[in-house]
């Protein structure tokens, strides 16, 4: 998964590896959502479930809140990134959400 552009800096700081190294631990390193289903699998990426924008950037209550990280698989986190394309556009592109 590539980070945007206007989030680069943002992956970049200690602030951010700080609470991803936070939230790994809090989840004891397993992809939350495959542990609901009784899997225990690595996590790989850790996930904002408020997706960061130029406007939220630098909203610590966004972007270094516990609660709105979670720890995935690697399959976990493309199918989240895949359901949210799907849902957000229709075949043109435009917003449908
Ligand atoms: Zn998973
Ligand atoms: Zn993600």
């Amino acid at each position: 998964m590539k980070h945007p552009q206007f989030a680069q800096a943002f992956y970049n700081s200690t602030a951010w590896k700080h609470a991803r190294a936070l939230k790994k631990k809090q989840a004891g390193g397993l992809c939350e959502r495959c542990l609901v289903r009784g899997l225990i699998v690595p996590g790989v990426h850790v996930h904002h479930k408020i997706r960061l924008t130029p406007e939220n950037l630098n909203d610590p209550s966004v972007t270094l809140n516990l609660d709105n990280l979670e720890l995935l698989c690697e399959p976990c986190h493309q199918q989240e990134h895949q359901r949210e394309t799907q849902m957000r556009t229709d075949a043109a592109g435009r917003v449908i959400w």
